[in-house]
């Protein structure tokens, strides 16, 4: 496993400060969060700061708040959000979206062309491309409406070559649906979004909340999972405007999921 936190977390610090932090606290590398300061920053820096500091761009996560000035349609966004994962030799793209849509409808067929189309522009890097779990924390879902979105996500995902970003706190619901999730899922996934919730508040550090994170992280360590654990804590949660706390707090994090993911499992 390696540990990573999304550049999100530290929203407003330059990026060289935010990859400097990553490699103080001991993480594995960053996901690098596309928001206008990181698309608004020319990648050959990125490249730069990044070696220079020896820390890798593990991930590249697809921007979520549109329009981005000059990064177009969401489908532009995919393109160059998979060109961007490429120059930076990331492994993974996070994507969003995807799934679930009427089979043949028109935003079936627009979303499959565009995975292709990113696919195309990756030919012959080593990046993947991946589809997140759609964020349920909020709508209350019965086991079974549950169960058949996992599903449309392992059929799509199957279908389009697509590689598994499992968000924990998007799973919502009662924390046992974390397991069938992993379940359902862990041979797909790539990159887990290692966030705990209130119930109400997702973002959560791993290691406050209601979801067992260090059973699960365990549970990953059993299944020889080797993929990406990356936090996404929220910048109010670490309290960023205080950066001593900050950095207290995700040093805290690293070292909880750290142990945890070495532990036997629990079961
Ligand atoms: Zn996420």
């Amino acid at each position: 496993m390696r540990f990573s936190f999304s550049t999100a977390c530290l929203a407003g610090y330059p990026l060289p400060l935010v990859l400097w932090i990553a490699k103080k606290l001991g993480f594995d590398g960053v996901e690098l969060f596309i928001t206008p300061d990181v698309a608004a920053t020319p990648v050959s820096i990125v490249r730069a700061v990044s070696r220079r500091l020896g820390v890798p761009v593990l991930s590249v996560h697809i921007p979520k708040y549109a329009p981005l000035p000059g990064w177009g349609s969401p489908h532009d966004m995919r393109l160059r959000t998979a060109g961007l994962a490429a120059a930076v030799q990331a492994p993974v793209v996070v994507l969003h979206g995807g799934y679930g849509a009427r089979p043949g409808g028109t935003y079936d067929r627009a979303y499959r062309a565009s995975v292709a189309a990113c696919r195309d522009v990756l030919q012959g890097t080593t990046t993947r491309l991946s589809l997140e779990n759609n964020d349920c924390h909020h709508v209350p879902q019965s086991d079974d409406v549950f169960r058949r979105g996992l599903e449309q996500l392992v059929a799509f995902a199957g279908e389009c070559d697509l590689d598994v970003t499992l968000d924990t706190g998007h799973v919502g619901g009662p924390a046992r649906r974390l397991d069938d999730a992993w379940a359902m899922l862990a041979p797909q996934v790539v990159n887990i979004h290692c966030n705990n919730s209130t119930g109400t508040h997702d973002h959560q550090r791993p290691e406050y909340g209601y979801l067992p994170l260090a059973r699960f992280l365990s549970h990953l360590h059993r299944d020889q999972y080797a993929g990406l654990v990356t936090f996404e804590t929220h910048p109010a949660v670490l309290r960023t405007w205080r950066p001593p706390n900050m950095m207290r707090a995700l040093g805290q994090s690293l070292a909880f999921c750290r142990s945890a993911a070495s532990a036997p499992s629990l079961l």
